[in-house]
């Protein structure tokens, strides 16, 4: 965890907006405003359970409304502070910029140990929790759009949709007022794979990028690379299980108990299974060996870390041992800025969280707009799609005499579902944020870095929204 003698997550994430902000050109005043966050509301709410009053703190922060809505998660921790939700905060309204995806930025959390409530319960407190956040007008379809995080899930989500609906009954479009619900509630297919989805893509982009993937001292093929994983939830998992699918091998997964380590690659479905079962990652029989040390596995020779559960876990005291030659930020602010001189200085590359973890907020995105449109992705064309790719086969079978053989019949015609269409859609956006940062990181050769370049990128935007609307 962080030092205590580093400064907070919020300084962390200013002092990186501000070595960027350096780089461009735009009015002081511009400066400043892009940085501060616009109001924090803090709740403090009552919930009678197991026979007493029960008293909550939660939070949720707007830092930038220069785009309605502001969208960002909802995290349910023991350690949410103030602090932490304003730089979540900062860090969306960035990531929405980076990607190009039409929100401002907002984060969320509730001061609880969801592990230590019941289901039932759980509901009760986000429902109440819900009408504290919704009677103040920071949930809404138009206004402010929460999405899963850490401690939340598609359940909380479908919680939120339920109790905003009954909040306000003449609200057509209640479903868009969250994102992450279940397919089955307003979901979308794809949204829980969509940021460990979005990690993976991030991946293959530097990969496929021959002047980037040199600098990191690796080469460009990701098969067979050493890949360790820190937290094994919703990101991580996601992110653990594809690169695997990929041919990488995660020879490492730190998780709350400790490490485990198998060089020839762990099984990450049947950890996950483990994990799920008895509640521990230890005794995994998967493993070759077990470290209760958890903070031992991000100092663990590979090629890629992937920091996946939580801020400030490189920090200044262990940045000199990292031996990773790539750091890829799945979690939002795992590297503190001291960590992050440190490891630039030694030449790691880090790809930043504001893109890295971008595919959760921009398939909330997708999600969003098929709740306003009341009809999910593809419905119109599927079918004539179909129709028309059956009668180009027909015409190639005609003028060739050849019959197109069974197995690439079915590909050819089938028109894309809504899944397809998800993954397709993340895959370019994730390619276009990507390009942009890229070309900065690589013709401005101030730029020393991937974090900074991604800060031009996003700055840049938000100081053009500003100068058009000219507040
Ligand atoms: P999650 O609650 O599903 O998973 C977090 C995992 O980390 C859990 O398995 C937990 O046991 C583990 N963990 C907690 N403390 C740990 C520690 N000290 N050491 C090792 N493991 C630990 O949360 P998530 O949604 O996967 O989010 C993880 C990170 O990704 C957070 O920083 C979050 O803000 C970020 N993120 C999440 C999303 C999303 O769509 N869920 C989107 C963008 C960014």
């Amino acid at each position: 965890m962080n030092d205590i003698n580093e400064m907070s997550f919020l300084e962390s994430v200013d002092r990186m907006f501000d070595d960027a902000a350096d780089h461009i050109e735009m009015g002081d005043g511009i400066r400043h405003k892009i940085k501060v966050c616009n109001n924090t509301l803090t709740v403090r709410f009552g919930v009678r359970l197991r026979g007493r009053m029960e008293t909550f703190v939660g939070y949720r922060s707007v830092h930038s409304d220069h785009i309605s809505p502001v969208k960002g998660g909802l995290r349910y921790s023991l350690a949410v502070n103030q602090d932490e939700v304003e730089a979540l905060a900062a860090l969306m309204t960035y990531k929405c910029a980076v990607m190009g995806v039409p929100y401002g930025g907002s984060k969320g959390g509730l001061c609880i140990d969801p592990n230590a409530w019941e289901e039932d319960e759980l509901e009760r407190i986000t429902r109440r929790f819900t009408r504290e956040l919704a009677s103040k007008n920071y949930i809404s379809p138009n206004v402010n759009v929460p999405a899963p995080d850490m401690g939340t899930n598609e359940l909380t989500m479908a919680w939120i949709a339920d109790e905003y609906r009954r909040h306000s009954p003449n609200e057509l479009n209640y479903w868009a007022c969250v994102t992450g619900k279940p397919v089955a509630a307003g979901g979308i297919q794809g949204r829980a794979e969509a940021t460990g989805r979005g990690v993976q893509y991030a991946i293959h982009n530097i990969f496929r990028t021959p002047e980037d993937i040199a600098r990191t001292g690796m080469t460009a093929e990701l098969k067979g690379k050493r890949v360790v994983v820190q937290g094994l939830g919703n990101v991580g998992y996601h992110a653990a299980k594809f690169l695997a699918e990929d041919g990488c091998k995660i020879t490492a997964v730190i998780e709350r108990h400790g490490v485990v380590y198998n060089e020839d690659g762990l099984d990450v479905d049947a950890l996950k299974e483990h994990i799920s079962k008895t509640g521990s990652i230890a005794h995994f029989e998967g493993a070759t060996k077990f470290d209760e040390d958890g903070a031992l596995g991000l100092e663990h020779d590979c090629d890629i870390l992937i920091p996946a559960a939580l801020e400030g876990v490189i920090h200044k005291d262990n940045a000199a041992n990292i031996k990773a030659s790539l750091i890829v930020e799945a979690a939002n602010g795992p590297v503190t800025y001291s960590a992050d001189l440190i490891l630039k200085e030694r030449g790691v590359v880090i790809m930043p969280d504001m893109y890295v973890n971008a595919g959760g907020v921009t398939v909330s995105y997708f999600e969003w707009v098929k709740n306003l449109a009341h009809m999910r992705f593809g419905r119109m064309e599927r079918r004539y799609h179909e129709m028309e790719q059956t009668r180009l086969a027909k015409i190639l079978e005609s003028m060739t005499g050849k019959q197109i053989p069974d197995e690439f019949a079915h590909g050819f015609i089938a028109g894309a579902d809504e899944l397809d269409l998800v993954r397709s859609g993340l895959d370019d956006y994730m390619q276009s944020a990507y390009g942009r940062i890229s070309k900065i990181w690589n013709t401005d050769t101030s730029v020393k870095d991937m974090r900074t370049a991604a800060y031009i990128s996003a700055i840049s935007m938000i100081a053009n929204s500003y100068k058009v609307l000219g507040i």
